[in-house]
């Protein structure tokens, strides 16, 4: 059948995105973007997993915002079913986080997979933070920056005015709720989307067509760097301009 994604198609487009063995790299990802994959979501993270090597690092978000209190084992991925399938997988380690957890598979995975320093998403030992250390790369499947997580990182270094703290729930292994509190509640993420021309002038942005779906490679270091420097101009530049965005117009009167 012509138009089914199959592995080497996945293969060929790793390689032309320069995806390789040892590389650490997060993947943000929609199924449905590709067209229809045989295998489904198992075929696209087994390529993964073949093109990085089990001396690289496959990390994914596990995000479960809204989904209840959480428990690493029990609460699923709310952000696509690569990612919820992820989580399922041998060898796959989730990071401790109420809302932004992550998934890793790798070399050192079980390491990564800790608590969150202070429960901040994007803390130095998160995985979003040691990707950043450790010169990741960011694969976006058929998906925009909206859903680079890496770009809070820069709001994070630049310290944006408009951040507040949350409360947090989790369920101990007794079933019972507890509570933490987070410095730092993740905001809109519809005005990401304003570093893409930047990111594409970047010597690490690489892309390729796999199925229906642009695939787009870039370092870590770029996109904090583009995403930095926008707001060093003007602290409010990853807001969006959606008229209902609640959160983006009590951002804009703080800043
Ligand atoms: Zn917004």
């Amino acid at each position: 059948m012509k138009n089914i994604v199959k592995t080497t198609d996945l293969i060929n487009g790793w390689k032309k995105l320069g995806l390789d063995i040892g590389d650490k790299v997060i993947v943000h990802s929609s199924l449905s973007s590709l067209g229809s994959v045989d295998g489904g979501p198992e075929t696209v993270i087994k390529s993964l997993q073949e093109a990085v090597g089990r001396s690289g690092i496959l990390v994914m978000p596990s995000f479960t915002y809204g989904g209840g209190p959480f428990h690493s084992e029990t609460l699923p991925s709310v952000v696509g079913l690569i990612s919820e399938t992820f989580r399922q997988m041998n060898d796959v380690y989730r990071s401790w986080h109420p809302t932004h957890s992550f998934c890793i598979w790798g070399k050192s995975a079980k390491n990564w997979a800790v608590i969150h320093n202070d429960y901040h998403p994007f803390a130095d030992n998160s995985p979003i933070g040691r990707l950043y250390k450790n010169e990741g790369k960011i694969l976006l499947i058929g998906v925009d920056h909206y859903a680079n997580t890496m770009i809070h990182l820069a709001e994070k270094f630049v310290a944006v005015p408009y951040i507040s703290g949350m409360s947090l729930e989790y369920l101990d292994d007794n079933g019972n709720i507890r509570k933490v509190t987070s410095p730092w509640r993740p905001g809109c993420s519809k005005g990401f989307n304003i570093v893409d021309s930047l990111v594409r002038g970047t010597t690490s942005w690489r892309s390729t067509t796999i199925g229906k779906a642009e695939c787009q490679i870039m370092s870590a270091i770029d996109v904090v760097s583009c995403a930095t420097s926008l707001l060093k101009k003007d602290k409010s530049a990853l807001l969006c301009n959606e008229p209902l965005c609640e959160w983006c117009l009590n951002a804009r009167e703080i800043v």
